[in-house]
């Protein structure tokens, strides 16, 4: 069965794709503005925008990193932290900055992913990924904060770890584990 996703990012496709195996998984824009203050807001925006022009299924993901000292940010602003033109190493550099002198260097990945049916029922799911913030950047793999972040557990970070490890316990993997089983829940 065919299960169109929101996005472009080869990465993300074939992520969903070995998980969701049996599915047919096809990338499409959304083009629609995240407006909403939280993931899972943003995540039901872009797939209804899908949905809306074309039915079937549609899934659409929002994550991003929710730091504890700061009250949660950079949170849905995890991609244009150090502004619209920023970059992963700008958006690191300013966390580091916001987090100098903080001992309390909590801090989770969130990932939220809306569902959309062929008949227009919708559903939301979450997973999340523990850590600590480090001190410095560490690690070339992975990508954003991967350089930072340590998940519970481990002593490197995302950026260190095998990205095998970190496909198997990252925010993204828990979230679509939760997809697969509401997929054959709702088809069976
Ligand atoms: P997206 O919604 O998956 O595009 O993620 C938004 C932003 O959150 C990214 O640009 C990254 O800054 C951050 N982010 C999300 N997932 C990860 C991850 O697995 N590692 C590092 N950064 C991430």
């Amino acid at each position: 069965m065919k299960l169109v996703v929101a996005t472009h990012n080869a990465h993300k496709i074939a992520e969903i794709s070995a998980i969701l195996s049996g599915w047919d998984i096809e990338g499409r824009s959304s083009c629609a503005e995240e407006t909403a203050p939280d993931f899972a807001g943003n995540a039901l925006i872009k797939a209804r925008s899908i949905w809306r022009k074309g039915g079937g299924w549609v899934m659409a993901d929002d994550s991003g990193l929710e730091v504890f000292a700061l009250g949660g940010a950079p949170g849905v602003r995890s991609a244009r932290y150090a502004g619209e033109d920023g970059n992963s190493a700008k958006n690191n550099a300013l966390l580091l900055k916001n987090l100098e002198g903080v001992t309390d260097r909590r801090a989770r990945f969130v990932c939220s992913i809306a569902l959309v049916s062929p008949d227009g029922r919708e559903f939301s799911v979450e997973g999340f990924c523990s850590g600590t913030i480090g001190l410095a950047p560490s690690g070339n793999g992975g990508f954003g904060y991967d350089p930072l972040f340590t998940p519970e557990g481990y002593d490197k970070t995302f950026a260190d770890l095998p990205a095998g490890v970190k496909n198997s316990i990252s925010h993204r993997a828990r979230a679509l584990a939760k997809v697969k089983e509401l997929l054959a829940d709702c088809l069976t």
